[in-house]
């Protein structure tokens, strides 16, 4: 399929196969890459995406992660948004993927689940201990005053995307950039702290999150410096 001349055709050959599989999917969305993503394609790539999640949610995250095209993973990720509550993939509370070696991990906050989480924790207080070197107080300007406070303090602490980020930096920490999705936008203390945690470990992190894209470097986000 990659050979063929247009993403039309592309789309007739994907289209007359009796099933679809992770390979046929990678296949058409590689399609979509290279002849582009114009306004006459756009029903074939959300009959896709909307085909794809609801067989396999955990592969179109990883197919899409690995896409190089900013569009196709900007909007592939607004359809597995808005088919979240139709095919139980929580839209919230808030969830942030990561995939590593090929696998697709989530995380909520105080993730308790990942068979990991004591080393994650453990990375967490060891970056949260040289976010302080530079400067990072955390800010819980953003959080409800009812919360209580060390409560407060401990969930932002262990939000979803920190959890993603270390567990990231403990399971390959050579190869750049890290990227992260997030079901909702990433805001406050979060976005702070993404920006000193690339600049602490060295790397790019880049993230989606349900509005923007960030591209977390050396201590700064160009997305804006909102909030
Ligand atoms: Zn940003």
């Amino acid at each position: 399929m990659p050979n063929v001349g247009s993403i039309e055709d592309a789309w007739r050959v994907f289209d007359s196969m009796p099933t679809h599989n992770v390979d046929s999917w990678t296949a058409m969305l590689q399609g979509f890459a290279i002849h582009g993503h114009g306004a006459e394609t756009h029903g074939h790539f959300q009959w896709i995406c909307e085909e794809c999640i609801a067989v396999d949610a955990v592969s179109f995250l990883s197919l899409l992660s690995a896409s190089s095209h900013a569009g196709l993973v900007d909007e592939g990720l607004l359809y597995f948004q808005s088919m979240g509550s139709v095919y139980g993939v929580s839209a919230t509370p808030a969830c942030t993927w990561i995939e590593v070696n090929n696998e697709v991990h989530s995380f909520v906050v105080d993730d308790q689940h990942h068979p990991q989480c004591n080393e994650i924790h453990a990375e967490l207080k060891r970056l949260f201990r040289q976010m302080k070197d530079v400067g990072y107080v955390l800010d819980t300007k953003f959080v409800l005053h009812d919360v209580d406070k060390e409560e407060m303090v401990y969930r932002l602490s262990h939000s979803s995307e920190k959890q993603a980020i270390a567990f990231r930096l403990i399971s390959t920490p050579s190869g750049t950039p890290l990227c992260i999705f997030k079901n909702l936008r990433v805001f406050g203390d979060c976005h702070t702290s993404m920006k000193l945690i690339a600049k602490i470990v060295g790397k790019k992190i880049i993230m989606r999150d349900a509005n923007h894209f960030h591209h977390f470097a050396n201590g700064h986000c160009p997305s804006r410096d909102y909030l």
